[in-house]
């Protein structure tokens, strides 16, 4: 390693334990006992990767440190929120300085409209045609980003008097009920079609269909005309790995909604502020408003990760006349005890304000030079596979793809992803953490610099040999 690599929070030191186990296998083992399976959200436990899970202590710029001081070049990045870097100095300020002005309130804050307003002015793209559009008439903040898809559908439901719900298979939408069918990442992961405890009348609801599959969803609005509330979609797949949708499909599928008097409701929790100032509809709107990819304006768009900076916060927004049917005003009941809260919105407000076109065109440009060097490493090793990109978002698919490329669940769930576990582990012995799945996309950040990116180049070619010698378990 380069000494310009060298970690800029040098790890502390860590006394040994006295069971002769790593800090980390005893931090496990004792979690176990108290929390099931030992982590508090399950893509943690490494299921898939196996291993102990590393227990974190520190997050600084591109890098997190474990409890054996041992320190890893980070691409999970909190999942996303840490899109400036863990611990960005002018966040913690803000949060610190909010805090002290008390923790929360459960009552308005000037913040929270502040917030409101940032999203709004943010989310606003011209088409190639010139036309302006600014899908974010009003926004309710929430905690968590199955809140906000939760209250999308319910208000759909309640706006349209329909019962019905589409969503595509391998998208990600929360952990709520009526969307964990088919519901990718951590079911995918764990090998799951879906989760127990949810009543056959719920799942009944939600007709799951193919992504990238115009006719699927042109023959379930045939099939339960009048019936279906909403069609919900990620702005771009990223929860089963990338997968971004065919150029105009979101567009299509804002049409056909319409058409039948359903609500388009797109889910922007991964991608929102993250691969564009105005997330994935505002990437897409910007090169669109052709006849062959039109443009489109969402009815609803779930926010979280980014927006809140690192802090529990998301947000669902829209159009005034659907989002006006949200209690106190309409007959949707909708609260939240922690909504708002005022830190959260102070860490959400600092990053937003920071995260500009130079963040984006930093992180345009790494994710190009680390998937193109992922890749090459992995060509040069002999193992198939396909790059996939959405933005700034990218992932690997392993194994032989026709040139169109995975595009729908069904594809990326027959990848080798047995090349995973040993590519992963590999990275992880030289300091770089992955996502621990296969079925996550790689998120890099404004810290991961020259220096950063010299760790993992350096440690590519291992890791691609591994993922070739691999064996199906
Ligand atoms: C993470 C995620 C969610 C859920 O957000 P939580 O804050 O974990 O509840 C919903 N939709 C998408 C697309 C996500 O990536």
């Amino acid at each position: 390693m380069s000494p310009k690599a060298m970690p800029h929070n040098a790890p502390t030191y860590t006394a040994p334990t006295q069971t002769g186990l790593t800090h980390n296998e005893e931090l496990f083992a004792r979690a176990r006992l108290s929390i099931p399976g030992g982590v508090n959200s399950p893509v943690r436990a490494y299921g898939s990767v196996g291993g102990t899970p590393r227990f974190l202590v520190k997050a600084e710029g591109a890098y997190v440190t474990d409890s054996d001081g041992t320190e890893y070049l980070d691409f999970v990045s909190s999942w996303g929120p840490a899109i400036l870097g863990h611990a960005h100095p002018i966040v913690v300020k803000a949060v610190q300085d909010a805090a002290a002005n008390g923790l929360s309130f459960g009552a308005s804050t000037p913040g929270e409209t502040e917030l409101a307003e940032l999203v709004r002015a943010r989310v606003v793209a011209t088409d190639t045609d010139g036309v302006t559009l600014a899908p974010i008439e009003k926004i309710r903040l929430v905690s968590t980003g199955t809140e906000a898809t939760m209250t999308a559908i319910r208000l759909a439901r309640g706006f349209t008097g329909r019962d019905l719900l589409v969503k595509f298979a391998g998208h990600y939408h929360g952990h709520s009920d009526s969307l964990l069918a088919e519901a990718g990442s951590g079911l995918a992961t764990l090998g799951l079609p879906a989760s127990a405890g949810v009543t056959d009348a719920t799942a009944a609801q939600t007709l799951v269909l193919p992504y990238n599959d115009l006719d699927a969803v042109r023959a379930a609005f045939a099939a339960h005309p009048g019936q279906i509330a909403a069609v919900i979609t990620e702005a771009a797949a990223a929860n089963m790995g990338v997968l971004a949708p065919d150029a105009g499909f979101n567009a299509a599928l804002s049409a056909l909604a319409k058409e039948n008097g359903a609500l388009f409701i797109i889910d922007e929790v991964l991608t929102g502020f993250r691969v564009h100032a105005a997330g994935w509809w505002g990437l897409e709107t910007s090169g669109s408003g052709t006849a062959t990819t039109p443009s489109y304006v969402p009815d609803l768009i779930s926010y979280g990760k980014i927006i809140g900076g690192g802090l529990p916060l998301a947000a669902l927004g829209g159009r005034a006349d659907v989002m006006d049917f949200l209690a106190p005003l309409g007959p949707v009941y909708q609260a939240g005890t922690l909504s708002g809260n005022p830190v959260a919105v102070a860490a959400g407000i600092a990053t937003l304000t920071l995260v500009d076109d130079a963040v984006y065109a930093h992180l345009d440009a790494t994710a190009a030079l680390l998937s193109a060097a992922v890749s090459a490493a992995l060509t040069d090793a002999g193992v198939a596979h396909s790059v996939q990109h959405a933005g700034s978002l990218f992932s690997f698919v392993f194994g032989s793809y026709g040139p169109e490329g995975p595009r729908n669940y069904a594809d990326m769930l027959r990848q080798e992803s047995f090349r995973y576990r040993p590519f992963f582990h590999s990275l992880l012995a030289a300091g770089i953490a992955l996502p621990p799945s296969v079925f996550e996309a790689w998120f890099v950040s404004a810290a991961h610099d020259a220096a950063a990116l010299t760790r993992i180049l350096d440690a590519l070619p291992a890791a691609a040999r591994a993922a070739a010698e691999a064996v199906p378990a």
